[in-house]
């Protein structure tokens, strides 16, 4: 089913999101063997405004130095279910280029399909050897390729993809709005995605040879998807929808635990401290990010500060993430790692999306960047 079927955008309350969250992680076990994918918890965020909360004039409006709200609330997202926190990500992440690289008709365009239409937006630039071209024809334009990793791919009904493209005028990696009702669902190959975890979010690889478009689905010149701080500093936004899975662990670790009468134990409570102390860590990191971001995105002379701030932040809370993983692994033993316990599907959903591109590239360019700055950020 698709989600652009259903009634009109509400306005966006914490209170119905909250109610939302409740009931997506309600489901969460039994989205991850439905073939249809987590439908109804995309119902449920439409429902309560929150795909429209960055449009202007809402909430989280991009116009307003809103990241660290922003951050929060894909984090709770991520505690809920990480694949629909995943997709929810990829959703925000390209109402956020199009804020930044949209001109005004096409602003208009795919805002009003969000608010009035309830669309949902994927991004997917990942692929294989057999990646995106776009050729020109005449009037219009004509893709030869495919996208891996294409997360709610059986959901989203826009999706923004990425590309070689090379015409008279223009030449690089070029970034456009495939309207996905137009593929086809044999293009869309089920039998790609056997994952670990992350199973609903369902990122199969999609084949868009043949898609045909106009010039008003180029979103902004070729080489601005890789603008910075804009492509590293993005990377925040997944970073706190994996906060909000070791959120969710260290909170089922202590039910579990209270629930065998184990809290007591001093050998638990060492590592309930640890799982806790982690948590707290990502916390910081990522809210300290998201002022950063506000403060530094305006401010050209701080983008390699913001660059290195988010880098850290991500591999920060990568490293606290899999260390709850370890304690709590610890804590439960192998019955509290059984389902119908919800840890045995977590575990498996961070372990996996925890891989995320480049983590050791990222490493390198901290380094480099202290290196270079020896005083660091000089706040
Ligand atoms: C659940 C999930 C959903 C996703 N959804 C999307 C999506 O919607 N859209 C999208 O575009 N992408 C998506 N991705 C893809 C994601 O952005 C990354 O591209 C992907 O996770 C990286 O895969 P990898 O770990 O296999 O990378 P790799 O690059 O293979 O990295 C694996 C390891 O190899 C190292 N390495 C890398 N290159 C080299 C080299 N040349 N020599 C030696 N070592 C190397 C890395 O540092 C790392 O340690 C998703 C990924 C996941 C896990």
């Amino acid at each position: 089913m698709n989600i652009s079927q259903t009634a009109p955008v509400k306005t966006f309350k914490r209170v119905h999101f909250e109610a939302a969250l409740k009931s997506i992680a309600k489901l969460a076990n039994t989205t991850e063997h439905s073939p249809l994918g987590p439908v109804q918890e995309f119902e449920l965020l439409r429902e309560c405004g929150a795909l429209e909360v960055v449009l202007p004039g809402n909430a989280l409006d991009f116009n307003t130095p809103n990241t660290p709200a922003l951050l929060e609330l894909l984090k709770d997202v991520g505690k809920a279910n990480l694949s629909v926190g995943r997709i929810f990500e990829g959703h925000i992440n390209t109402l956020y280029l199009i804020h930044l690289y949209g001109n005004t008709q096409q602003k208009e365009k795919w805002y009003n399909g969000v608010k009035e239409n309830g669309d949902l937006f994927g991004i997917w630039n990942t692929q294989g050897a057999d990646g995106i071209n776009i050729n020109c024809n005449h009037e219009s334009y004509i893709i030869s390729g495919s996208k891996t990793f294409c997360s709610g791919a059986s959901l989203v009904n826009k999706a923004l993809i990425t590309g070689n493209i090379k015409t008279a005028q223009n030449e690089g990696w070029q970034m456009l709005i495939v309207d996905m009702e137009k593929i086809s669902d044999e293009n869309i190959d089920r039998e790609s995605w056997k994952p670990l975890g992350m199973k609903a979010s369902g990122s199969f690889k999609v084949n868009f040879s043949g898609y045909n478009f106009k010039d008003c689905d180029l979103l902004g010149q070729p080489g601005i998807y890789l603008n910075q701080p804009h492509f590293s500093g993005g990377a925040i936004r997944f970073a706190a929808v994996q906060l909000g899975g070791a959120e969710a662990i260290m909170e089922s670790t202590i039910e579990y635990l209270k629930a065998l009468n184990r809290t007591e134990d001093p050998f638990q409570q060492l590592r309930i401290s640890r799982i806790c102390s982690e948590v707290t860590t990502g916390n910081l990191w990522l809210r300290q990010s998201g002022r950063y971001y506000d403060e530094w995105v305006i401010d050209y002379t701080r983008t390699q500060d913001l660059i290195a701030f988010a880098n850290m932040t991500r591999v920060n809370i990568e490293e606290s993430c899999l260390k709850v993983m370890e304690e709590s692994n610890r804590c439960v033993g192998a019955r509290g790692l059984m389902a119908p316990y919800p840890l045995e599907r977590i575990f498996r959903d961070l372990s996996f999306y925890l891989r995320q591109p480049a983590p050791d590239a990222t490493r390198l360019k901290i380094a480099e960047f202290f290196i270079q700055n020896p005083g660091g950020f000089n706040d």
